[in-house]
Formats: C-alpha cells, structure tokens, sequence
C-alpha cells in the first residue's frame, strides 16, 4: 500500500543533502569544541531565559524541585480508578537527577572522563583476506565508488538513483584485494603511534582506534596491552608512506555480486610497502596482531596469545580461528591472496601472500563491554527526567524512571538529545534526528502509572493557534490570565475554570497537582469531539478466525488453539481494578468459506452460519456474533469443543485470506467498534476470491534492481483493506503455520499497516516440538496492554517538524499518523528536519499526542513531552548520540528503502553515511592525532559494528539462500520495533553457561559475538529476541550433558533433545533453565529454543548469530567492516 504523505528517508530519496555540502562542510574551519560540561543546568536552567521563560522552575527541561507532596484535585485520577497521589520526587533518592549533581553530568558527558581511548593495542590485519572470496561468491558491494559520488562530486549528481555501482573509473579492475589496514589502539596515554605524538587525551569522549595505517604503513606501536604500561613499542618508525593514490575500494560485503566496484589494491600508486618491518615486541601477552600490510614483512616477533598471527594457508584450526565457514561463503580470512601482487605491485616478490595476522578481537570497540559499564555506572539507579536534553541510561541497563517533567525513556529516546541548530549543520554532520516513541511502553511496577487529567466538557486545553495541550513547557503570565505556548509563541488566554494563581516565581500555585503542569507523560480524558461521530466508542471487540483447510486440522493445530481459547480467554486485557474484560469475543472458521459462529449467551448450542459469497463479504449476523465472554462462557467452550471434530474430516486445502480480513472489518462496522482480529493461517490463499495470491517468489530477482520487487505487496486489494482496517480501528495479528512460500510480503501488508503483529512459524507440523512456541506467543498476545483506534500528532517548537515516519502506522496526510490499533511493544520513529534555525537557549520541544480507545472502551490522549537541548558545536551534539536510538533509525530506514531500490544501494548508502559521521566528528570534534588513528565519538564507539551487523541481516544480504518470506517477515518486524529490540535483534546476547555459578542468582555476562569465543568444553546460550539457541562445545564435559539431559554424552543426544530441557532435579538443570525461562518472558516474542551440538549442521543457524564475524551469505566481520570504514573516513578528510 502506498502511503500517501510519506516522504521516503532522506538519504534513499532524494539528493543527500549532506552529500553536496559536505566538502564545503569539511573545508571550513573546524569549531574548536568545548568541552564543558553539559549535562549539569545550562543557562537556560539557572536563569529564565528572557522572554519565554518566565519561570526558571518550569524552564524547558529543568523541573523544579520536588514538592514536599502533593495530591491532585479530584479531577484528576490515576488510570486505574482511585487516586492516588503523585508520586512525590522527593520520595527518591536524591542520587541524581538533580542538575546540581554530578552523576547524571557525567552521564550526559561521555562516560569516562575525557578522553576515551580504546585501550587497545596494535594489530593490523588483512583487509584482502575477504577479498578473493568476493570474487568467487558474492560480489562485493560497490561501496567504494558511491562513496566518491556522493563525497566527490557536486551535489547535483549524489542522489540516490545514479548511486550505481558502475566502477568509478575504469581502470579499476576488480582483482580484489584492497590494501589492508592495520587498526591500532591506542590508549589516551599510551604512546604515539608511529612517531606521532599524541599528545593530551583526545577530547571528551572520544575513542581511539587504532590507526589505520595510512596505508599500508604501519605505524604505530603495537601497544602492548591496554594499560600500556610497557614502553612504546618500536613505535617509532613504522612510518610507512600513505600510499598515495590507492584506491581502496572494498568494500566489507563479502557477499555481493561483485559489480565492479574497485576493489582494493588496484591503483595502488602509493609506494610498495614492502618490507617495512614492524619492529616492536607486542607488549604484555597482548597479541599484536600483525600489520596486514599487502606484503609487507612483519618483522616483528609473532606475539602469541589470540590474536597472534595466523600464517597464510595455515587455516584456522577449529572453531577459534576465523570462521571456518568463510570458505564457502567468500573468502577465508587467511590465506594467500589471489589478487595480492597484482594489487600491490611493489610488494616484495616472493610474497605468497601477505602474513595472515588477526587482530586481537578484544582491541576493538565491544558492545557487551559498554552494556556493562552502563549498568555498572547507572544500574538499579532512579533516573529523573528534570534535565533538558539529558541523555538517558541505555535500553540494556535496569532503571527506575521518575518523571519530573520529560517523558520517560521507556516511552520516547532520540538518536541525539542535543539538536544542531542549523540545517547546515545538522547536513554537515549528517547524524539523523529522530524520536522513537513507544507511546504504550511497558512500565515496572515501581513506576506510577500515567495519570489522568480531565478538563471537562471543554476537553483539554491546547494551544489555539498549534493545538499544543497543555504541558510543563508552556509559559503563564499576566498573573495567571494567559499563557504563551513554548511551541509556537502564540499567547492563550487561561479559561476561568483552568484559571491559577502564579507564585513569587511565576509558577502557578498549582503546579504539582496537576500532571499536565509537571509531568512528561500523563493522559486527558478526550471529550465526544474526539470521538467518531461525536459519539462514545464501544469497547473493542476480539475475533479469533481459524483457517479449518485440511493442514491445519491434521497437524492438530486447530485443536490446539481451540483448547489454549478456554483458559487464554479468561486473561483478556482489563483495566486495573475491572473484575473482568470489556473486550467482547467473537469467532470464525474458514477455508474458501467464512463460518460465522452465534455464541450468544442464550443458546443451548453455537450455531454457525456460512458465507461462500466471498466477493462480498458481509456479516450474516449481529446479535450474538460479537459476545462478552463471560455471559456466553458455556456456548463458547462448547463451540471451540466442536470445531475440531465440525472440521475433522475436511478434505479442503484451499483458503481465502483478504475476505477473512473484510469479515472482521465488517463486523466491526456493524458493532461499531474497534478491535483486532486474530488470525491462524497456513497457506497462500489460492481460492478463488478477492485478494488471490499466486507465487511470485523468484530468487533470480536477488541481487538485481528488480529485487526490491520481493519486498513489495501486491497492489489493490490489500491496500484498500489497509485503509478501510484503519478506517475502523481494526488490527490485524497474523499467526502463520506454512510450509512453503505464502507472500509474506503481501499477506503481511494488513497487519503491518493496523499495529498488528506477524508471527511465522515455519513447518508446523508438530504440536509436540512447535505448539508451545506457538502458544506463548499467543498467550502474551492476547494480554497485551494496548490502545485501539488510534491517531499520533507530533508537534515541535519552532524550527523544526516531524518529517518522516517508519513503524506498524498508515499515513493519509503527512501529519497524522494512524495506527488501527498500538500495544506495549510497538514503536514509531520519527525523524525530524530544520525549517528553521534553533535556539541554544530555549532548546528544543517535542510533544507527541496519541488519540486512542482504551480497552474498556474511553476515549483518551496520551501526552508525552520531550525538551532537548540545541547547540551550535557539533562536539556537543555527538556527544548527546545514542547509538541503540541511530541504529534504530537505521535499520527502520534502510529497510522502508529496500522497497525502492536495490539492497546493494542501501548497504552502500549505510557504509556511507556511517564513514561520513565519523568522519565529521573527527574533522571538527576530535583532538588533533594521526591520520592514521580511527578515533570515534565515545558514543558511537559501538556504531560500526552495529551497522554492520544490519547489513548482515536477511532483508539486506541478498542472498537466495535465504527466504524470500523471511526476509520480508523480518523486515515487516524490525520495522515496528522500539529500540531496545533492534538492539538485541542486531548484537544478540551470546551468554556462557559453563562456569555458571548455580547457587547465584545472576546470569553471566555476555560475551562478544563471535565464534572466536567459544570453547569445545563450553557451553553457551544466544538469543536475539527472536531466536535463542543453546550451544554445546564437542568437547562438553559428560557431567554437564548428564545434568541437563540426562544423556551420557552429546553423542547420545536425540532428536528429542534438541528442541527443550528435561525438567531435571539438580542445581545446573534448573539453574539454565531458569535463565531460559526468564529470557522468554521478558521478550515481546517467544522464542524457539534449538539446541545445537559443535560441528552439528544446524549450528549453521546459530553462527550466522554472530554477528562480530563474517556472515555467513555475505558480509564483513567486524575487523575488517572497521577497516573499511577507517578507510572512508580518511578518504573523506583528505
Ligand atoms: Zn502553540
């Protein structure tokens, strides 16, 4: 379905625009950055900011301190029915939060202090080592030779559709082997690299990677260890020459099709490198992982340790070596280089190959080692949201939340919570603004729910001239009489009943005792003008529509839906205090035909009625379809009895699909009511009725411009019943069981246009091993908190405005956003654009209204209010990045843009727009350093690696051995996630489970995800929110195996084995399966747990799970994605 007011992400659509200026943008003069600190109160909280802000207490983000306590007027109810007190922020600690104290500064500021270096040695590594394998299999992506059009040429000529791969010039032939790079750690106070002198920390928060040798130089000091405590190496010399002119071009996809971008070495003009030597012993038992120079000699002494060299052709030996699985997938890491002389022609000549040399992984920038400093720093803390543009804990990290007039970051985070003032700079950086918002996000129990204000048969008061409501930003003056909205500047008069006095600080006397005044987030009650038809909303109604065709009832699955229904719909969402569910209930069966079902509570019996009409579809009865379930519990237990045995010996195997949607709209429309349909279906609806489906899946469209085709629904049918679904506040949730290919890209354009969930489970045919799988993804369905009937408004102070939308959302103008129906789980991002320049001063607003249903049937706005700060030194702004929020962004953008242009497009655009961020930050925030040093903002240290864990991802690979289905699943999924799910969908938890301690109640710490980290004896669990995989090691001990499975050995694991855990009596059993346990009920999806023993075939599945190594259908590990990116970046700064 089209959608009408979308305006496709910026860097997919139209001319980048950061592209044209970004010379310009890089010529200037960079801004020294300050680097005071900014977390603590700025001006603007000290004092009020003249003219606006008439009351320092309610300045933009600074809340004022914590009333002693405070009860809200009657008027005011807590949601859930007896009110209750706010609860008071005096109540919490005083830790932080405050801005007179530090803790949160030094949040806001990049963690440890000033100048975060990686601690990190030396190590180079051989950027050809994936080379020839992109060759022989996927082509690379022509990475390269975008970067130069958008960098290079003028503005004009970077949008995106001539951003072909076509070979920059053409000279350039791909003997692919770009030049290496060796990366280099060093620390802040470690010693220069090659000669250089680094002086001084580099700047607050920056981390420093390694050099990237200039080219093939290396440089720098393989420094021993992180604490650098031994003497610089050799250090010294090492200088080899840039090479000039070379032109690196390769492009970490491995997989691609190698379209000609250059690759590496090609031109390399630069001098030979041979036989530069790299002097230096690696320092204390660090590996040093040798310089990968094309050739060149690597005299210094092979450090031992992980990362120690691997000699060409020698092959990783068994798991610890670089993936194995790299042979067949392009390229092995080690190994003699095809391409090598030819790339790098002054090497010396009896090279067979440039020293195979890994990195040490632990010298590169590790997301599990920021989760944890986070949660070490910030864990279990009460984070107060009074300061304006503060940058929250991470979604990783355990934090109580008190709302003291922003909203919680549960329910909003952004990519940077400081805001450039200027468009030019915000071009400049090319960093994305943008919010995520999960208006319904789930909130601990130690949090107050959101209160409710009711301003009477007025409804709730807003701005007249922006329709603003009512928040802790807007401005009362003329004692009280009026008020000057902070979004748009208009001045209100205060309606009589609303009217207060201000106290000596010009703040209304009432202030803590009506949310709207000081609280981000609360809720009004909406008056009949918000309703449809001016009239109250029924409550929302359930239908459950089974697909009865013959795979369905022979896999048991029909039964076992039927049978989970009687107990599932005892738990239908209620509202706090309410004895039983609002929701009323309805069902249907199907195949070609529609069976409706009369449950009404007087009936002996159900009777069912049927509809083979399915052209036009219509609801052939009223009373007694759509029921409340505890009236007509006995017909309703005796219908989901019958339906089983009603379809036991159905030979039918064909099925409609959009008239089952239309059903449930109609009957909808007939109770007039909103609502969500649940839908259990198994094949592609080939019957013949709206909405027929043939199978278009072809894999020859992979890797070609058509390939986007893959990704699109088909067009008409679904995309009206999107918008009459919409229309009626109906929500789709899509249970698929197939075996085979159904359009997912098609079948899942309803639900993803009505907030609605799509969950697969391929090859169901076993209740045993797949249903409770199933079932939990069911049951947490069907109990979700939500809101129905819903539309979104986000408004802005001036100078900038929403611009962009990406979630479960249909758009039909460019401002509301319109969901059928929005539950704890889903989230919208919205990137925002300048129209204007802002004020550092009055910094930045964002309020984000969301109109809904409730599920008793009120209608409600919830309110969440967001004050960022605005800057014009882009040191400021990176600091302010949250990375989980960017690769939110990123992910959600990228994969809108698979649907209008090539995959291979996209990654190149990623690759891109990663380097140029970088690169800006090293231009105008970084301390002076060596060219060669990769040095990256502290908070986006992480970055790359997440990027390049999303091009890795099924959507964006481009691989035919993948799914077509599944890749459309997991775009449609990624594209409703909040951040905390793109961030373990992107760096899943990889956990080891072998030395846990059985008597504690902590899980172990996450490791790296790499293959390099596990042990034959170990024993480790990864999930990803979508997966979760217990690993064995061959070499697992037998007590282990005995303990948890009961077996003797691996080697007597079953089949049966592999899918679950024995509930067995010892520590270790129950101790892993606790964890297990408490994993699946924390994510939004169940997940399917699969067992995979070392060497086993299916560990496959769990290897393309690590995501720090080369991917299994293409793409770089993480070593030589930052290699690249270094290389980019240096590109772009010379
Ligand atoms: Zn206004």
């Amino acid at each position: 379905m089209s959608q009408q007011g979308y305006v496709a992400a910026p860097p997919y659509s139209q001319a980048q625009p950061g592209m044209g200026s970004y010379q310009g943008g890089f010529g200037a003069a960079p801004a020294q950055p300050l680097y005071g600190h900014y977390g603590g109160p700025p001006q603007a909280f000290s004092s009020p900011p003249a003219g606006v802000m008439k009351s320092p207490a309610s300045s933009p983000g600074g809340m004022p301190p914590p009333p002693v306590s405070s009860q809200y007027n009657p008027n005011v109810q807590q949601n859930g029915a007896h009110p209750q007190r706010l609860a008071s922020p005096s109540a919490a600690p005083p830790t932080y939060g405050q801005p007179s104290q530090s803790v949160y500064n030094s949040m806001a500021s990049p963690a440890p202090p000033p100048a975060q270096q990686l601690t990190n040695q030396m190590s180079a590594m051989n950027l050809g080592g994936y080379a020839p394998g992109a060759m022989q299999s996927p082509p690379p992506p022509a990475t390269s030779s975008i970067a130069q059009q958008r960098f290079q040429t003028p503005p004009a000529a970077t949008g995106h559709p001539q951003m072909h791969s076509a070979p920059l010039s053409s000279h350039m032939a791909p003997p692919i082997s770009p030049p290496q790079s060796p990366i280099t750690n060093m620390q802040g106070s470690g010693p220069p690299m090659g000669g250089q002198s680094m002086t001084g920390p580099p700047m607050g928060g920056q981390s420093m990677t390694g050099p990237l040798m200039g080219g093939h130089s290396m440089t720098g000091p393989p420094m021993g260890g992180q604490s650098m405590g031994g003497p610089p190496m050799g250090g010294q010399s090492m200088g080899g020459p840039p090479m000039g002119g070379q032109s690196m071009a390769g492009p970490p996809m491995g997989g691609q099709s190698m379209a000609g971008p250059p690759m590496g070495g090609q031109s390399m003009a630069g001098p030979p490198m041979g036989g530069q030597s790299m002097a230096g012993p690696p320092m204390g038992g660090q590996s040093m992982a040798g310089p990968p120079m094309g050739g060149q000699s690597m005299a210094g002494p092979p450090m031992g340790g992980p990362g120690s060299f691997q000699q060409p052709g020698s092959g990783p030996a068994g798991l610890e070596g670089y993936p194995q699985q790299a042979g067949q997938f392009g390229g092995l890491m080690s190994g003699p280089q095809p391409g090598m002389q030819g790339g790098f022609p002054g090497a010396p000549g009896g090279l067979s190959g440039p020293p195979q040399k890994k990195l040490d992984p632990d010298s590169i920038p590790s997301i599990t080692q920021v989760i944890e400093d986070d949660k070490a720093r910030l864990g279990g803390q009460v984070y107060s949201t009074n300061i304006r543009g503060q940058v929250p804990p991470l979604v990783t990290t355990d934090f109580t939340v008190q709302d003291q007039g922003n909203a919680s970051p549960r329910f909003m985070r952004c990519t940077t919570y400081t805001l450039p003032c200027t468009a030019e700079l915000a071009k400049q950086c090319q960093v994305p603004l943008a919010s995520i918002i999960k208006p319904f996000a789930k909130m601990p129990k130690n949090e107050a729910p959101l209160y409710v204000a009711n301003h009477g048969e007025t409804g709730p008061i807003r701005c007249n001239r922006c329709k603003a409501y009512m928040c802790p930003y807007m401005q009362f003056i003329d004692g009280g009489r009026r008020y000057q909205c902070t979004f748009c500047n208009c001045v209100n008069e205060v309606p009589a009943f609303y009217f207060q006095h201000l106290d000596h600080m010009g703040r209304r006397v009432d202030f803590y005792e009506r949310p709207e005044l000081s609280l981000g987030s609360y809720e009004f009650v909406a008056t009949l003008d918000y309703c449809k038809n001016n009239k109250p909303p029924h409550p929302p109604a359930y239908i459950f529509m089974i697909d009865v065709s013959y795979t369905n009832i022979k896999s048991g699955l029909v039964k076992l839906i039927c049978d989970e229904l009687k107990t599932l719909l005892e738990k239908l969402p209620r509202e706090d205090g309410a004895e039983t569910s609002a929701i009323k209930v309805g069902f249907v069966t199907y195949n070609k035909v529609l069976h409706f079902y009369n449950v009404k509570s007087a009936l002996a019996q159900p009777q069912m009625m049927v509809v083979s009409d399915t052209a036009e579809m219509f609801v052939p009865l009223l009373d007694g379809f759509l029921v409340n379930y505890q009236d007509s519990r006995a017909v309703i237990y005796n219908l989901l009895d019958q339906i089983p045995d009603m379809f036991a010996d159905t030979n039918e195997s064909e099925t409609v699909f959009a008239p089952v949607i239309q059903a449930g709209v109609e009957a909808f429309k007939a109770a007039e009511c909103s609502g969500k349909l649940f839908i259990f279906h198994s094949s592609m609806p080939t019957a013949e009725a709206p909405g027929k489906l043939k199978n278009r899946d072809d894999k020859k469209l992979v890797n070609t411009d058509k390939e986007k085709t893959l990704f699109q629904p088909q067009k008409g049918v679904y995309e009206q019943l999107s918008k009459d679904c919409v229309a009626q506040g109906c929500c789709v949730d899509l249970f698929l069981f197939p075996s085979q290919y159904l359009d997912l890209a098609t079948m899942g354009d309803v639900p993803s246009h009505t907030g609605g969930s799509i969950y697969k489970y391929n090859n169901f045919q076993q209740v045993e091993t797949d249903g409770e799988h199933f079932l939990r993804d069911l049951r947490k369905d069907v109990q979700k908190s939500l809101g129905f009937d819903a539309v979104m408004r986000v408004r802005t102070s001036t100078g900038f405005r929403a611009t962009d939308f990406f979630g479960g959302v249909y758009m039909n103008n460019t401002t509301d956003v319109e969901m059928a129906a929005v539950d704890c789980d889903k989230a919208v991002t919205v990137e925002f654009k300048h129209d204007d320049t802002l004020s550092e001063e009055t910094g930045a607003l964002i309020q984000c209204a969301l109109l809904y249903t409730t599920i008793s049937g009120q209608r409600r706005l919830r309110i969440h209010n967001l004050s960022l700060n605005c800057t014009s030194q882009l040191s400021e702004l990176y600091k302010s990045c949250e990375t989980d929020s960017l690769i939110n962004f990123f992910a959600k953008s990228a994969y809108h843009a698979i649907l209008n242009q090539p995959v291979k497009n996209v990654r190149d655009i990623l690759v891109n727009q990663t380097a140029h961020m970088l690169a800006c930050y090293r231009k105008n925030c970084a301390s002076p350093s060596a060219a060669s040093q990769l040095i990256l903002p502290d908070s986006m240290k992480v970055f790359p690696v997440y990027m390049n864990s999303l091009m890795k991802t099924a959507p964006l690979v481009g691989s035919t051995e993948l799914s077509t289905d599944d890749r459309a699943h997991q775009r449609l999924s990624v594209m409703a996630m909040g951040v905390e799910d793109t961030q373990l969908q992107l760096y899943p938890r990889l956990i080891p489970l072998h030395n846990i301690d059985v008597s504690s109640e902590a899980v172990p710490a996450p490791i790296r995800c790499s293959a390099e980290r596990l042990t034959d004896a170990g024993m480790f669990l990864l999930e990803n929110g979508h997966s979760i995989f217990l690993w064995l090691g061959q070499a697992c001990p037998p007590d282990v195996i005995q303990n948890l499975f009961n077996a003797p050995s691996l080697a007597h694991l079953q089949q049966g084995h592999m899918f679950s855990l024995p509930e067995l009596d010892n520590p270790l059993s129950k101790k892993v399966r606790s964890i297990i346990s408490e994993l699946l009920d924390k994510r939004p999806n169940s997940m399917k747990l699969l067992i995979v023993r070392q060497k086993d075939k299916p560990e496959m599945l769990f290897r393309q799970f690590l995501v720090e190594d080369k991917g299994l259908h293409g793409g770089a590990c993480y070593m030589d994605f930052l290699c690249y990116v270094h290389r980019e970046i240096r590109q772009l700064l010379t």
